[in-house]
């Protein structure tokens, strides 16, 4: 109905098709900022890190370290987070055991057959889920030839990103289509593998890149829960070309089943396929609460999936409770409120209880 949409503070006034009226109209996720802030506040902290990968990051302080444990933490990070962890460990544990005996050492090592085939063996046996220790190691590969090639993947990275771009999409597509390529030049089988092909979703591919996301999230906001190891003044992006860094403005949110559901609940997308359509509209609903940097809440909002405070059924004793109560569509219609949001209703779920 609306074709014409001009944003005006807090509201957006649109225009009927035939008509010189215009009304204003909420946009999704406006007027959220108080309600999401005290999730923030109250779950955007350290003492949360240990139900999440990002804690492994801070096993190292030595930023290319922390680079790579950022990888593959972020690329494993799928299936429950028990397995997680262990796989986590599982991969550090052999590198420690290895002859290079340090994360960096053994990724460098990787430019070298020696190397390469010592490697090999370190990983016979890993597996997380479906990846095996062939795609791991293809995955260190491709990080070892980005440190040679650009100093650091950071830096690969930012070769991508224009400091004007509204967000990482194309940066992001740039660099899995350097690595989709490289990867067919150092392991072809490996490479057109479905397992393999699953670290290097892109965008392009219309995915939500959860994984990639979460990893740029680590890289591109730092405060006491994220490192921010690209962003300007950090060790990284001492080295990045054109004095060139991440900025918290560019990151998308990684939608994933907790912050996907969640932004259903709050009417901040309508869309079933959570792919990188809606990965963006969360995104631009969640800078109406904070333009500069977004995506500071998809910490939070994933620990109420994660440590399920927020459940898949409506649960009166725990949503009375939850900050969000105010904007949370499910919960409203289950409280029998009417909805703040003009936002369309979500689906309701089977199997609630009272
Ligand atoms: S109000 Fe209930 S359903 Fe809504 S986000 Fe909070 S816990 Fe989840």
């Amino acid at each position: 109905m609306s074709h014409e949409g001009e944003e005006s503070g807090k509201e957006t006034k649109v225009k009927k098709a035939g008509s010189s009226k215009t009304r204003t109209q909420k946009l999704p996720g406006q007027g959220f900022a108080p309600f999401l802030d005290g999730v923030f506040e109250r779950y955007h902290r350290p003492e949360r890190l240990g139900s999440d990968p990002l804690e492994f990051v801070y096993r190292s302080s030595r930023p290319f370290e922390q680079e790579a444990i950022a990888l593959i933490a972020a690329q494993l990070a799928y299936g429950n987070v028990v397995q997680i962890r262990k796989s986590i460990e599982d991969f550090l544990g052999r590198v420690m055991r290895s002859e290079s005996g340090r994360l960096e050492l053994w990724v460098r090592s990787l430019g070298h057959p020696p190397g390469l085939k010592r490697a090999a063996q370190d990983l016979q046996g890993f597996v997380h889920r479906f990846h095996q220790g062939k795609d791991v190691l293809l995955l260190f590969r491709l990080l070892e030839r980005s440190w040679r090639e650009h100093g650091s993947l950071g830096a690969h990275f930012i070769r991508g990103l224009t400091q004007s771009d509204v967000d990482i999409t194309h940066a992001l597509d740039s660099l899995l289509s350097d690595w989709k390529a490289w990867a067919a030049e150092l392991d072809l089988e490996v490479a057109r593998s479905r397992s393999f092909g699953h670290f290097l979703s892109a965008p392009a591919q219309g995915s939500c890149c959860k994984r990639w996301c979460m990893f740029l999230r680590w890289m591109g906001r730092k405060d006491r829960v994220d490192p921010g190891l690209w962003t300007a003044g950090s060790a990284l992006a001492q080295r990045f070309p054109d004095g060139k860094a991440l900025q918290a403005h560019q990151l998308v949110i990684p939608l994933d089943t907790h912050t996907g559901r969640i932004s259903r609940y709050l009417g901040l997308t309508s869309r079933k396929n959570l792919g990188w359509a809606a990965a963006l509209e969360v995104t631009a609903a969640l800078r109406l609460s904070s333009q500069e940097d977004p995506v500071r809440y998809d910490f939070a909002l994933a620990r109420l999936g994660i440590l399920d405070l927020c459940q898949k059924r409506f649960r009166v004793e725990i949503c009375q409770e939850c900050q969000l109560q105010p904007v949370c569509i499910f919960a409203r219609s289950e409280m029998g409120q009417s909805p703040r949001s003009q936002t369309p209703p979500v689906r309701r779920i089977r199997g609630r209880s009272s």
